[in-house]
């Protein structure tokens, strides 16, 4: 959508398939960083943006057991927002693509499913797309894959998938918030758990991060057990684990950690989680995949205004992205390896590794953290020039 966005903007006619016929779902994450929010910044955007509401962040912190762990300062990154704006995805979507349609080349097509990309002597001219009306063909001068991390145009494309690994997976749930209740994101580790709870205004999103493969076992045991070990973890939720019924109130999602090696072929290019799907370690996969956006953009605006892609213009995009993509998973998969494996397999609460009490006693070293998540690696910046009057 934010690729979309941008192509627009330059004047280039763009159409963006979504299967669905809305973006309410619940499992992509509310974080729009700093450095979203400096793209908005540079798109004349931001005030429009901050109108919606959204909850700020300015620091993270964590608990394990009950001692208090500051994380991240954001109060001091050098970008125009210095915290991260909590806003449910589906949100920031609408808000991008009421954006977009202001730019009479940009279509967003709901309900449209890209089904089966159509290549023509070695390079992709389309997809095919199940729509409410039919199959319909789609040809362009460049088919971007932004299907997420069960990307099917990946699987057609033949490209090769370098699977990291993840040792966790996560079992997604709502609790409601009361009064009182503090006012910021919380990560909570108790003996052998791990919990974050995001604020949602009028209740928490939580996730549960368990070994892979646990949930048969957890569900074994049975929902009382499971709410038993809740309030163990967070004793705030304690008076509300019974609005957990049943397993169907809790939604499992698989952690996975992966990259493509080329993310391009002639006519086609990856971008997103369909590219390299991220660790919610960090949370910081909406980040990479905007970065992605923009750096697209920024690449691939001329050559496909003059008409004139060639597969070195999409290879552009992956040397340009590959580095801050690799160096983050790198991180990601030390944390889940050294650190989450050992908490989900402790029996008692965990002694705060050295890096946590480096971070607390010294509130200076909070601000690589804040920078990592906030801003991440080699920021894009939009180079990408409007061309086209909104309406
Ligand atoms: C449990 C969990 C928590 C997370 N929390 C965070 C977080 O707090 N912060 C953060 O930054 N990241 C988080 N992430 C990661 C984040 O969700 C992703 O990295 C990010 O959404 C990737 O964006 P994307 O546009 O590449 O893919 P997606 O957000 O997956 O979007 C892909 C879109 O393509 C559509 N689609 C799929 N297939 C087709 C098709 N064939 N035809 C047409 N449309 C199709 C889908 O409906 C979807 O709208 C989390 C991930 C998980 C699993």
């Amino acid at each position: 959508m934010m690729l979309g966005l941008l192509l627009a903007r330059a004047g280039l006619e763009v159409e963006v398939l979504e299967k669905h016929r809305d973006f309410l779902r619940d499992f992509r994450g509310d974080t729009i960083h700093p450095s979203t929010l400096e793209v908005m910044h540079e798109l004349g955007l931001l005030s429009a943006f901050l109108a919606r509401s959204h909850r700020k962040i300015e620091h993270l912190a964590g608990f394990i057991g009950d001692v208090r762990i500051p994380l991240a300062d954001f109060t001091h990154l050098p970008t125009h927002c210095r915290f991260i704006a909590l806003m449910p995805q589906w949100d920031f979507l609408n808000f991008i693509a009421v954006e977009a349609e202001r730019y009479r080349t940009f279509h967003l097509r709901m309900q449209s499913e890209a089904t089966e990309l159509i290549a023509e002597q070695g390079r992709v001219v389309g997809v095919r797309a199940n729509t409410p009306e039919g199959v319909r063909e789609v040809r362009a001068d460049l088919i971007v894959a932004a299907d997420g991390r069960h990307s099917k145009l990946r699987d057609q494309a033949g490209l090769q998938l370098q699977d990291l690994g993840a040792p966790i997976d996560v079992l997604w749930l709502r609790l409601s918030r009361r009064q009182g209740d503090p006012n910021e994101v919380l990560g909570r580790i108790g003996a052998g758990a791990l919990l974050v709870m995001l604020d949602r205004g009028e209740y928490w999103q939580c996730a549960y991060v368990i070994g892979k493969g646990e949930a048969e076992n957890l569900r074994g045991q049975g929902i009382a057990a499971f709410r038993e070990r809740l309030g163990e973890i967070a004793p705030l939720l304690r008076d509300r684990v019974a609005e957990l019924k049943d397993w169907d109130d809790l939604k499992l999602l698989s952690v996975s950690v992966n990259r493509l090696l080329r993310w391009a072929r002639p006519g086609l290019l990856f971008i997103g989680d369909a590219a390299h799907a991220m660790s919610p370690v960090g949370g910081v996969g909406i980040n990479l995949a905007i970065q992605d956006a923009v750096a697209a953009s920024n690449l691939l605006w001329e050559p496909l205004r003059r008409g004139r892609l060639t597969l070195r213009n999409l290879e552009a995009v992956q040397e340009r992205r590959m580095f801050p993509t690799r160096a983050t998973q790198w991180l990601q998969v030390q944390i889940q390896n050294n650190f989450l494996s050992r908490v989900l397999a402790s029996r008692s609460v965990p002694r705060p590794p050295l890096a946590a009490r480096l971070l607390g006693s010294c509130p200076y070293l909070q601000r690589l953290p804040a920078r990592l998540i906030g801003v991440g690696l080699r920021p894009e910046h939009v180079t990408t020039p409007q061309l086209l009057a909104p309406s």
